[in-house]
């Protein structure tokens, strides 16, 4: 399939050929279709699935063809579709994902989000905006001041909703879908589908479609894995061997704590290790001064903790680090995933100390298989490998399916379509 068979209109189709997607992904090729149809949709996808080009590319199109059939009123930009996200960096992201598809259609869209001065948000939505994006807190804060208004809204998105419950924006973002129209098309993206989500999305969309990728424990089919048992105490060091001995270009590195990102980050700076951290005390700006330092090669290492590193889209991330091991087994699969995307090749190394056996084994049972243990370095402690019940490879279904599998196959193949 290609993205002219999903009917898009000449200028998405031009950004699309500038980005390089030759084709739609699983999800998209099943999205973008319902929502042109103006369907409401229930979405289990996780990130690097394509799932903000999945709703973007549509809701511009509808957007672009309202404008181009329209009368002359209604080339005044009006609020028509609103994307509630989780994080400013989700926020963020999004609204550059729009831009970009969006470039040649005259479609107007902005980002607004905490964590910084209001008065350029204000100013932006002041000059009009078709799309915005908006982390729930400062949206709410912005409609309490009657700076917008929702009553235009035509398409609600709501992503990474799981995340969302899990910050405790639930019942911001039930204020806030109070106060839309109650006739819209709503659509709920969340990489896990959970009963609390199911629940939400019973109170929110009207007959929705569902539609699902693989489940979070098979979707990192094309990230190579590695497991390096290590006591705690020689993690540091581990880190600096892996760092010095092997030109592993810009790595991801994961703690649990804060706290231990900043301590981690200023011991890898003594080593002359070029790296920042970004974690939830952190302000914005230096986050994503931070992310942008990242991503344009001016540090090596970024030290993130999971809330931080949420939504983090970087093309050609070589390595992820799991420094810790999360306690909640997705997490591990979610960190992981910011690597192999777009269905580049991409490798996760999971440092494993005595402690962490009991999350070792959560993920391994998530996974329904065990991650291959890497021996060959100085820090290798064998007693924790021994320690570990091997757990038995059980391949699902899903298991069987071909390694390296990239983001083009059939959907046939990934991807299962449950009408209501
Ligand atoms: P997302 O799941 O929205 O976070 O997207 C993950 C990554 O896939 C992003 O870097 C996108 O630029 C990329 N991407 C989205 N759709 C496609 C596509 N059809 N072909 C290739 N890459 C894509």
């Amino acid at each position: 399939m290609t993205f002219t068979d999903l009917q898009l209109s000449a200028p998405l189709l031009q950004a699309l050929r500038l980005q390089k997607y030759e084709h739609p992904t699983p999800i998209q090729e099943q999205v973008i279709p319902l929502v042109l149809q103006q369907r409401d949709v229930l979405a289990c996808a996780q990130t690097g699935t394509g799932k903000t080009a999945a709703f973007s590319l549509p809701i511009l199109e509808l957007l672009y063809q309202q404008k181009k059939n329209g009368a002359a009123h209604t080339s005044a930009r009006t609020l028509s579709a609103l994307v509630l996200a989780p994080t400013r960096e989700l926020a963020i992201q999004i609204e550059e994902s729009c831009r970009l598809y969006g470039a040649g259609t005259g479609i107007r869209c902005l980002a607004v989000f905490g964590g910084v001065s209001q008065a350029k948000q204000v100013e932006g939505l002041r000059q009009g905006v078709d799309i915005l994006v908006a982390t729930p807190g400062r949206l709410l804060d912005l409609l309490q001041q009657k700076i917008l208004s929702l009553h235009t809204i035509q398409t609600v998105v709501l992503d990474e909703a799981d995340r969302m419950l899990d910050m405790g924006f639930v019942r911001d973002v039930k204020k806030i879908m109070a106060l839309l129209p109650r006739k819209r098309q709503t659509l709920l993206f969340s990489a896990t589908m959970p009963p609390d989500i199911l629940e939400l999305s019973r109170s929110m969309l009207v007959n929705p479609l569902h539609v699902a990728v693989t489940p979070v424990s098979t979707s990192a089919e094309t990230v190579d894995q590695e497991l390096y048992f290590v006591e705690q105490a020689d993690k540091k060091l581990l880190l600096f061997h892996l760092l010095q001995n092997n030109d592993m270009g810009p790595v991801l590195v994961f703690t649990q704590t804060k706290y231990g990102a900043d301590k981690l980050c200023k011991s890898l700076c003594r080593q002359q290790i070029k790296a920042q951290a970004i974690h939830g005390n952190k302000s914005q700006t230096a986050r994503q001064q931070a992310l942008q330092h990242f991503k344009n090669g001016g540090i090596d290492v970024l030290v993130a903790t999971d809330i931080a590193a949420r939504g983090i889209d970087i093309d050609q991330l070589p390595y992820v680090i799991n420094y810790e091991l999360p306690h909640v087994p997705e997490t591990y699969v979610h960190r992981i995933g910011r690597t192999g995307r777009g269905g580049s090749v991409g490798k996760a190394i999971s440092f494993c100390s005595t402690e962490e056996k009991t999350q070792l084994k959560d993920i391994h049972k998530l996974l329904a298989k065990s991650i291959r243990v890497n021996q060959q370095h100085p820090y290798h402690a064998a007693g924790i490998s021994l320690a570990t019940q091997p757990v038995r490879k059980h391949v699902s279904q899903q298991g069987k399916k071909k390694k390296g599998r990239n983001m083009r196959k059939s959907h046939n193949e990934s991807l299962h379509f449950i009408s209501r």
